[in-house]
């Protein structure tokens, strides 16, 4: 039989991105942004153009800042017990530039975990608005019957889809007043483990 597939994100649910990349616009452009700044709209983070927003986009892209991001405590091990009986692969919305940084990084903190890494492509050529696509199609390309993803939108879109949800993590872009019953607020991967304890 077919192990049921979880999606899962890699950024801010397997990486501390949002730290890994303040942290280098801080040191970059002398930006002073923190963790609970970061927006995934590039452009109004920095209240930039957006013929500058790509041009930073660039300079991120030809970096190995993915590389160096700090991996996220206690996912290994609760993901080790869920490849029993699960199929794990990666959903990220991450660009075909940092393809390879991001399979080394993979390899070095979640060894030989995921079948397949992949790449909702909506970043690609920095695009105005792409900041407003979602994950869903995708979703449902990998056959996902759980996605575990930080970000509401992507949460909502594979809810939508009658996909099972996690939405993880405790940061200022994902607290939701109200949750549909599809998704659940699990705050660290010990939660994620008590949830898919008893399912299979
Ligand atoms: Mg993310």
């Amino acid at each position: 039989m077919n192990k049921p597939v979880i999606a899962i994100d890699i950024d801010d649910v397997l990486a501390l991105s949002a730290q890994g990349f303040v942290d280098f616009s801080n040191e970059t452009w002398g930006t002073r942004l923190k963790v609970t700044d970061y927006d995934e709209d590039w452009a109004r983070m920095w209240t930039l153009d957006h013929e500058q927003t790509r041009k930073r986009a660039h300079t991120i892209y030809k970096s190995d800042v993915v590389g160096k991001f700090k991996h996220i405590e206690g996912a290994d091990a609760v993901l080790r017990t869920l490849k029993v009986n699960f199929k794990l692969v990666i959903t990220t919305s991450r660009v075909s530039n940092v393809h390879s940084l991001t399979l080394k990084w993979i390899d070095t903190y979640y060894k030989d975990l995921f079948d397949d890494i992949h790449l909702a492509g909506f970043y690609e050529g920095v695009k105005e608005g792409a900041h407003t696509l979602t994950k869903g199609d995708l979703y449902k390309q990998v056959g996902a019957r759980y996605v575990i993803d930080d970000h509401p939108k992507h949460c909502l879109a594979a809810a939508e889809n009658g996909i099972e949800t996690l939405m993880f993590g405790n940061y200022p872009w994902n607290n939701l007043e109200t949750y549909p019953d599809l998704v659940h607020k699990v705050h660290t991967w010990q939660e994620v483990q008590e949830f898919f304890d008893g399912r299979s």
